[in-house]
């Protein structure tokens, strides 16, 4: 296989990878897109279900402690009654003491109640908030998800015939180029490089005038001193018909030093 059909092969792997990836990130947007909607909708719904046994909590407290309440107001009713039954100075004292404590256990348990219903009352609201956001996550997940779900399916099946391209393009280079490209395209993205001036195409690095000009002499493959990606030199205008090119017109500046 000379060095002409390698390059042409190497660039025809190195367009289908390019068109892989590009694959590659139209489904991973997708994706992310979707996952975004759902996972956005699974925190809410977590936060709408502790919002939700947090006010059950807290209405629950204040059952017991309205219960307390009425408790008490029975209890103050008989102290009430002690003290209008008392006879002695000391059971009036005894009865009115009574009295005085249950009357400060109601108002701190009154107290307790007013702070909780307004806990609540804010809970509420909150969770209104949450769910109206709940609801507009669903319906943007509802309209969207049709769309974004046939758009992965129509991507994955451009991957699966992308990918069965490439399986046939790797045929037609040796293995151990195919093997070469592949390492360097894993580690940078991409595989191939092309130089028309003495500077890599990809990494804009200058190559040394020796390799630049053994590039230019005669159809070779080399590896950039700087980005490793596989070199091969191109003319500055695109050759129309695939002859041997013989007119060196490169537009390079004159070798320095
Ligand atoms: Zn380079």
């Amino acid at each position: 296989m000379s060095i002409p059909e390698q390059i042409r092969a190497l660039e025809k792997l190195a367009q289908i990878d390019a068109e892989l990836k590009d694959l590659q990130e139209q489904h991973a947007v997708e994706r992310s897109t979707l996952d975004g909607l759902k996972s956005g909708i699974a925190r809410l719904d977590e936060k709408l279900a502790a919002d939700g046994s947090a006010l059950a909590i807290m209405d629950k407290a204040r059952g017991e402690l309205i219960q307390d309440v009425r408790n008490m107001n029975q209890q103050l009713e008989h102290s009430r009654e002690k003290l209008g039954r008392s006879r002695t100075e000391r059971e009036s004292n005894a009865a009115q003491r009574e009295l005085e404590e249950l009357r400060k256990l109601v108002r701190d348990r009154e107290e307790e109640i007013g702070k909780l219903t307004a806990d609540a009352e804010a809970a509420r609201q909150q969770n209104e908030t949450t769910q109206a956001e709940h609801k507009r996550l669903m319906d943007d997940l509802n309209s969207r998800e049709g769309a974004i779900s046939s758009k992965l399916g129509e991507v994955d099946r451009a991957l699966q015939s992308k990918q069965a391209e490439r399986d046939v393009a790797i045929k037609q280079l040796p293995p151990q180029l195919y093997r070469r490209y592949d390492m360097i395209r894993s580690k940078r993205g991409t595989g191939i490089a092309q130089t028309t001036d003495g500077t890599c195409k990809a990494c804009h690095m200058a190559l040394p005038p020796q390799l630049f000009h053994r590039l230019r002499r005669e159809p070779m493959l080399e590896q950039c001193p700087s980005c490793n990606r596989i070199i091969y030199f191109a003319a500055p205008t695109p050759p129309t018909a695939p002859t041997q090119g013989g007119g060196d017109s490169a537009s390079a500046p004159p070798g320095r030093s």
